[in-house]
This record gives structure tokens, C-alpha cells and sequence, in this order.
């Protein structure tokens, strides 16, 4: 594993997932430069086997990185999460995209930065005359407008994103909710079907009983 996952904790970088842009780095052998990773990596990694761990490039500060984004050979890295010297936590991904989204952290809320950066200049007059319902510009709508517009353009549709994003999550907890019913009620079911069996196989004992005392009964009655 140590060869396919960032070897940071609180870090879950591996091949398989890596964003675009993250690359994989083993430790140098240059052993001045390695006993410099491992001052800075002591308390930041569970395990580290030096022939296999790899480090991902967002442990890297962006001086260390060449025109190509190539890691220059003086790198070392000083980037890592939050309490990663404790335990393993993910302070970077809420649970699931929903509750990212409803996260405080939302667009929305850059919006709101970028409104109230806005709100400090002045909207241009008789902006409404520049867009049509769908927020469309005219053609001899002036740039400031223009910019204007789509910001209003981008909290409107914000809006509504998180809006569906609630709906959803709605929905999402009505099949959760029916799934579970449905889950109970067969459960139910087989109970049901578990007695009939027992029921059944008592009968067919019973049966046996009598067709043996049939039997008997027959064997007296023929002497
Ligand atoms: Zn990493």
C-alpha cells in the first residue's frame, strides 16, 4: 500500500485517485537532503519505508516546482493537514458532496464575499434595461454591466443549485425511509414464512400418525 498512497497523514492521495495536477515523489537519495525530509516528515507519517513510501505533490510548496511543474531537487516538504502530527482526520472533505454543499463553505457564500466586495462600488444605474429575464445582456450593454449582470446571473443560479441540492437531499431520505420499510417488512415476511413452514411440517407429522393408525386400524378390522 505505502507505494500507492500518499504517505501523509490525514493525506488520501493514492494513484488510483489523484487529482489532476498531483504528482508522486519517493524520497531522495541524497542522504543530506533525505535526513531533511525526515526532520520535517517525523511526526507526519504512520509508517515510512523509504524504498517504497511516496509523498504527493501537495505537501510541496510552489517554489519547489520548476516551469513544468517538475519537483526542483532541493525540495522538501512542508505542507501537510491540519492535526496530521495527531490522528488521521479529513478536515479537507465533509462526508458526503450534499452536506458539501449545504456546508456553510458554499458558492453561495463566496458569492456573498464577492457581493459585499461589490456592494462597495456602485451598481450601475438602470441595470435591469441591460438584461432580459434570463439575465441576458443586450449587445450595447457597457463591460461594468456586463459584470454586473453575471453576477447576479451566478447568485441566481446558486440559489437555485442549492435549493435542488435540498430537494435532493429530501428525496434521498424518502427512499432511505422506504428502502427500510421495505427491508423490515420482508423481514416480516420471512417470519411468516419460517411459522407456515414449522405449521406445515407439524401437519405432515401428524399425518404420518394417522395414516399409521389407519394402517393398524385396517390390519385389525381384515382378522
Ligand atoms: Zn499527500
Amino acid at each position: 500500500m505505502s507505494h500507492t498512497h500518499c504517505a501523509i497523514l490525514g493525506c488520501k492521495n493514492t494513484i488510483f485517485n489523484k487529482p489532476i495536477g498531483v504528482s508522486f515523489h519517493a524520497c531522495p537519495s541524497n542522504s543530506e537532503l533525505r535526513s531533511k525530509w525526515l526532520q520535517m516528515l517525523k511526526k507526519k507519517c504512520t509508517v515510512l519505508d523509504w524504498t517504497r513510501s511516496r509523498i504527493c505533490s501537495r505537501h510541496f510548496e510552489n517554489k519547489y516546482f520548476d516551469a513544468q511543474r517538475k519537483l526542483k531537487e532541493n525540495a522538501i516538504p512542508t505542507l501537510f493537514p491540519v492535526n496530521s502530527s495527531n490522528k488521521v482526520t479529513d478536515v479537507t472533505t465533509p462526508r458526503t458532496k450534499v452536506d458539501r454543499l449545504l456546508n456553510k463553505l458554499t458558492q453561495a457564500e463566496l458569492m456573498a464575499d464577492i457581493k459585499s466586495s461589490l456592494s462597495k462600488m456602485k451598481e450601475p444605474a438602470n441595470l435591469d434595461n441591460y438584461m432580459n429575464d434570463d439575465f441576458k445582456c443586450r449587445s450595447d450593454t457597457p463591460a461594468e454591466a456586463q459584470l454586473w449582470i453575471l453576477v447576479k446571473k451566478q447568485d441566481h443560479l446558486n440559489t437555485r443549485l442549492v435549493e435542488q441540492v435540498a430537494q435532493n437531499k429530501k428525496h434521498v431520505d424518502v427512499l432511505q425511509k422506504n428502502m427500510e420499510e421495505d427491508r423490515a417488512s420482508k423481514k416480516e415476511m420471512e417470519q411468516s414464512v419460517e411459522t407456515y413452514k414449522y405449521i406445515v411440517k407439524c401437519l405432515q407429522e401428524k399425518l404420518a400418525t394417522l395414516e399409521e393408525q389407519i394402517e393398524i386400524l385396517t390390519t385389525v378390522e381384515a382378522r
